[in-house]
């Protein structure tokens, strides 16, 4: 999904290349095909594409991957639509 962007570098995703067992299912769940599966280890390929969604964490067998799910960008834009299609101001979305 390279036409939806997020601010560069902020994202909480990280990979523990150690870890990985090269088994893809990151690769499989990421909305935004963060993910491609190189040499039997996961590459993240377009980190700042990254929406937080957690999807790929929670579907990794070895725990090698962590992100924070809506503390970044995309609770940020959500809350932002939300607040235009509504026009009421919010500070967060989640809970
Ligand atoms: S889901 Fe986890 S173990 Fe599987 S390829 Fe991705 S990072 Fe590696
Ligand atoms: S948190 Fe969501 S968007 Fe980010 S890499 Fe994981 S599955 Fe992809």
């Amino acid at each position: 999904m390279k036409d939806l962007r997020y601010l560069e570098g902020v994202a909480t995703l990280k990979l523990d290349k150690d870890a990985c067992v090269g088994c893809g299912m990151c690769q499989t769940v990421c909305p935004h095909r963060i993910f491609e599966v190189q040499d039997k280890k996961a590459v993240i390929m377009d980190f700042d594409a990254c929406m937080e969604c957690g999807a790929c964490a929670q579907n990794c067998p070895a725990d090698a991957i962590s992100v924070t799910p809506g503390v970044g960008c995309a609770s940020y834009l959500m809350a932002v639509w939300f607040s235009k299609l509504t026009g009421k101001k919010v500070e967060s979305i989640c809970c």
